[in-house]
This record gives structure tokens, sequence and C-alpha cells, in this order.
């Protein structure tokens, strides 16, 4: 058999955020994978035993590994960006209103998500899932596009429904994980959907079931529900189905009242955006945790003070996400990229250019459970790629170039 065919891939430079950094650079490729990156010359010199089949000049950009969004909506993509009006409830009514509910829909909205997702340089994905048509749509996307990663399939049940959920959430997963299982590069996991809506219980079943994720700590009513089973979410709950006496304050934060379940798995927790030290201590004794910050969209909900900073000194790992296309600018041309978030935060915080390709890669590798050296340009990795216009002739570093400075 033919060995498969090697790649070398030019560009202004090269980085990463495992120790590759060169200008000009190369990458070279063999099949879908990584054999060698860093200086053109050494590259092109030494690291190839024979001339590549192909080289591929890609001019004047940065070459990094694709990025990884950590925790996106993609059936929501069909809606696009919408301005945050009223409450948080009443954003949540009009997403209940207006998402997909056909198959067809469902798949269309899915299909555009991967496909702005790819364009925008994202190589993997850690989708939340709003119905099995969509875990299916993207575990089974067969139109060319390939963005691996997780579905996370979002599940509810909370008070007297918690058992039901339970009950619901396992039998989907069974079926999904089964009509997925030839799909290979998509994990399909379960999403509890948040402490107002899925109770404890199905919070251990799901890390029990695999690795799971959920949006924790990301309001200041989900703090009021979760500590005394009071304010605007008991309001909801009690609205739509009648008072459940079965509801009942934890007298604690989000993180600590689901401690126990976060200590059995791998979790990705979106947002964390309201968080106490003593939180931060719990979450820094949960080695499976990784915390999936969406910057752009805690933004567009008002939350200030993100304390990814302080997660990031903790030891804990925090990767980025965009959460649903609505949440973005309506004149981002990349509204399901990470690299809008980078340079988002890089603005507003001035954070270390290294630490932000940090989360922006390998974070977000671990947060979905990848391979060892998946989003580095390290021998062996995957050969997934973000391609960034630069200035070649600017004296300033390549990657800061792409953060705006
Ligand atoms: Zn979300």
């Amino acid at each position: 058999m033919d060995a498969p065919e090697t790649v070398l891939h030019v560009a202004a430079a090269v980085r990463d955020a495992a120790g590759v950094a060169a200008r000009p650079g190369a990458v070279a490729v063999q099949g879908d994978r990584i054999l060698a990156a860093g200086a053109l010359d050494d590259v092109q010199r030494h690291a190839l035993e024979r001339a590549p089949d192909r080289t591929i000049d890609h001019g004047e950009v940065l070459l990094t590994p694709a990025f990884v969004n950590a925790h996106a909506h993609l059936d929501l993509t069909a809606i696009g960006p919408r301005a945050f009006e009223g409450t948080f409830l009443d954003w949540v009514g009009m997403v209940m209103r207006e998402r997909p509910t056909s198959a067809a829909d469902i798949r269309a909205a899915v299909a555009a998500g991967l496909r702005r997702s790819q364009d925008a340089g994202v190589g993997w994905v850690g989708d939340i899932a709003g119905s099995d048509e969509a875990v299916l749509a993207r575990a089974l996307a067969d139109d060319g596009i390939r963005v691996p990663g997780v579905s996370w399939l979002e599940v509810f049940g909370i008070g007297s429904r918690t058992g039901a959920g339970i009950e619901s959430a396992e039998s989907r997963l069974a079926t999904l994980r089964a009509a997925c299982a030839g799909a290979g590069e998509v994990r399909v996991d379960l999403q509890p959907h948040a402490p107002y809506s899925a109770g404890l219980a199905l919070f251990e079943r799901a890390a029990e079931l695999g690795s799971p994720s959920t949006h924790l700590a990301e309001t200041e009513a989900e703090l009021e529900f979760v500590t005394s089973a009071s304010g605007p979410f008991r309001d909801l709950l009690t609205r739509l189905r009648g008072d459940d006496p079965m509801l009942e304050g934890a007298g604690t934060t989000p993180v600590r009242a689901f401690a126990a379940a976060l200590r059995r798995s791998t979790w990705v927790l979106a947002h964390c955006n309201y968080v106490e030290d003593a939180d931060l201590d719990v979450l820094a004794g949960c080695p499976g945790v990784v915390v999936a910050y969406c910057p752009i969209a805690s933004e567009y909900f008002g939350h200030r003070g993100h304390r990814y900073r302080d997660m990031l000194a903790r030891g804990i790992p925090v990767a980025l996400g965009t959460d649903s296309i609505l949440c973005q600018p309506p004149d981002e041309e990349f509204p399901l990229g990470i690299l809008p978030a980078c340079r988002r935060l890089r603005a507003r915080d001035g954070t270390d250019p290294g630490t932000l390709l940090t989360m922006a890669t390998v974070h977000g590798a671990h947060a979905l459970g990848l391979e060892s050296g998946a989003a580095t340009l390290a021998r062996g990795a995957p050969a997934r790629f973000a391609t960034l216009a630069i200035d070649s002739r600017d004296p300033t570093d390549p990657w800061l170039q792409c953060l705006g400075g």
C-alpha cells in the first residue's frame, strides 16, 4: 500500500500553544497527521526524509492549530444574532418560540452552524443539542463538513420530575449513542441543562454515564434559586406546571450545591459568571472540570468581572466558547469563531497572548476530551489548522497582530 501523501504547508508564520513559533514557518503533514512544524528551513531540510508530494504556500498568514469552541448551540444558528431585550427569562422565551422544530429545519441550522464554525477556523466544537435531531444532524453530517468534538444532549428534570428526567435521559442517550456509533469523531454525552431545570440526581446520573456539560453559575437568579428555591426561576417553574413542594434550596452556591456530581466525572461548565473564592477552591479540587467561558455572550447578557484569570491561576483550565449565534454582534464576520473572543479579552483585559492561545486551543481540547496533542502542531497531532491574515512586513508578533495589538 502506498504511504499517504505528504504536504508541506508554508506560511508567513506558524504558532501553537505548545512551543512552536516561527516566521516564516511550515507544517509538514502526512495523511491527516502532522509530521513536523517549525521554521521553514528546519522543516524542509531536517524534518522530511524526502521531498513533499505537494507544497501549499498559504502566503501572508499566521498558521495555528484550528481553534476549539467549547460551548456552542449550533441548532440556534438559523435564528441569527438578536439584540438582548427584557430579562433573561424573556430571552429564553424568545428562544423557545423561535428555535427550529422540524427535523429538516434543525438539520439545516446545525449544518449552517458547522459551516460557519469551519469558516472561522474552528476545528472542534462542543455543541449543546436541543433535540435528538440536533445530535444526529451533528454526528452524521454528510455534506463534507467535518467538525469533530462532542454533542451534548440537553436534558431536563427537576424537583418531582427529576426521576422521569433521568429515565428519559438514559434512554435517549442510549438510542443516540447507538445511532451515532459509526460517526467516530463525535462523542455523544448529556447536558443537564442548568441548576434551575435539572436536579442534583440528574447531574449525578449524567456523570455516571459519561463526560457531561452544563450551564453553571450563569446568572444571579440561578444563584438565588439554588440557594433558596426562590426568585424568577421558581416563579417560572410554578407558572409552567404549578407549585412543586419537592423544590428545596441548597443553602449554598451552585458550584458547592453540585460539587458531589462535579467530582464524579470530567465536566465542562459553561459560564461560571458568578463564583466566590470558596467556589474556586471547590472547582480547583475537581480535577476533571474545565470552565467554558463565552466572553461575548457574557457581556451580551450584562455579566461583568468574569474570574477566568483567577481560575487559571488556581490551575482550573478555562476554554473559550461562543454560546449561540444569538449573542454575537450582528456585524461580526465570524460569529461562531473563537478568535473574536480572544480579541475581546485582549482589548478589554490586556490578557497575555500566549494565555489566550492556550485557552483557544489546548484548554478547549481538554474540555472536549480530544486525543493528546490535538489543537497543537506537535508531531502526530491531527492536521487541522486556522490561517489568519497578517502583514509579514510588520515586526509585531504575528499572533499579537491577529489579536488587534
Ligand atoms: Zn449555552
